[in-house]
């Protein structure tokens, strides 16, 4: 579709004109139909999360979604190379469930404060601790932390994964917001772990049904509050707000709904509503809206993921042209990762 730099540069103005200037989107046009070109050459795939820049995004993605469907779209593909245009974490799933394919991310400095937060060791550390208690890792961790894990989860499938594990007492980390969200929901208790063994008060041992958390946070949807919620509500009252469950309790129970990217994306599409507020990375408002031209989305938008922010054509272009940056996860890791992503695959 986009062979052509006259008919790629039209569709972006015909999308993206409110966002970016003409002058921009003549250039991103140029690099859609290098990526294009680079794209049959290698026999590779795009794959890109709900978090990319728009003009990225509607264009040399053959895949998009969020970490659950990007993660078992990889495990479908026939092309020789990926390009994963999220965060690193993400392109290490695609490698631990693509060994033989070249998969890169196009970016060296796409991280992740959440990922991050834990080590290898913390969670071997925290197993000592609580023998016998099941480890549930976010899939926002890296390769060596879920090779530590019994299963992933995504915040799409996270209750189903706890109910799958029928067990009083789980591991769930490392984002602290998510899992006292989770744990809400699923009618258990919240505790928090640390590094320090002596801060542990034990008071776990007197609850019956708990999650045992970790203070991982998501350096985004930390940041927003209540009192923003309140803010836009005085001026918009008819706001439908959504919140990523990586948000804060109280900024979720302030908020009409919780889900992951891909839900928040289906919910608006499915609602009747014209206002709505996303707290989550602002790309994916942007992204929305120019699905669906008829809804109006407020914007809290300074909020940028620093770490996807890094994931642009140009840098996917010189993925694709140079081989860069590809990911490598040492096999005996990739085995012990690649089964707990496979136990959270197997939960439909
Ligand atoms: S939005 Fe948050 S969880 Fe996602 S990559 Fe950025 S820092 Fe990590």
């Amino acid at each position: 579709m986009f062979t052509d730099l006259e008919t790629t540069f039209e569709y972006l103005c015909a999308r993206l004109e409110h966002v970016s200037p003409r002058a921009e989107l003549y250039l991103q046009s140029e690099r859609i139909v290098a990526i294009e070109r680079l794209k049959k050459e290698r026999n590779a795939v795009v794959l890109g999360h709900n978090y990319m820049e728009p003009a990225l995004y509607q264009t040399v993605c053959d895949f998009k979604g969020d970490s659950l469907q990007l993660a078992r779209l990889s495990a479908e593909t026939d092309a020789d190379v990926i390009v994963f245009c999220g965060v690193r974490f993400m392109a290490e799933t695609a490698k631990i469930l693509n060994p033989t394919k070249t998969v890169l991310v196009p970016s060296e400095r796409a991280g992740c404060s959440l990922a991050a937060s834990i080590t290898a060791q913390d969670v071997r550390d925290l197993r000592a601790r609580y023998p016998g208690v099941p480890v549930v890792t976010y899939v926002n961790t890296y390769a060596d932390v879920k090779a530590e894990s019994d299963i992933c989860c995504t915040s799409s499938n996270a209750l189903k994964v706890i109910e799958s594990l029928n067990c009083d007492r789980i591991l769930f980390l490392p984002d602290e917001y998510f899992a006292r969200n989770v744990a809400r929901a699923s009618s258990k208790e919240f505790i928090i772990a640390t590094r320090d063994p002596a801060s542990l008060l034990k008071k776990e041992d007197s609850i019956e049904k708990v999650l045992i958390g970790w203070p991982g946070k998501c350096e985004v949807h930390e940041r927003f509050t209540v009192d923003d919620i309140l803010g836009v509500r005085k001026q918009f009252p008819d706001v439908i707000i959504l919140a990523h469950p990586e948000c804060s309790p109280e900024v979720v129970m302030a908020s009409n709904f919780s889900g992951s990217t891909s839900e928040m994306i289906r919910f608006v599409k499915e609602q009747e509503a014209a206002n709505y507020l996303l707290l989550t990375e602002c790309s994916m408002a942007d992204n929305i809206i120019a699905e669906n031209p008829e809804k109006d989305l407020l914007r809290l938008c300074s909020i940028r993921c620093p770490h996807m922010a890094q994931i642009t054509l140009e840098m996917t272009q010189k993925a694709l042209e140079l081989n860069r940056y590809a990911i490598e996860v040492p096999e005996d890791i990739r085995l012990r990762a690649k089964r707990a992503i496979d136990r959270m695959l197997e939960i439909r």
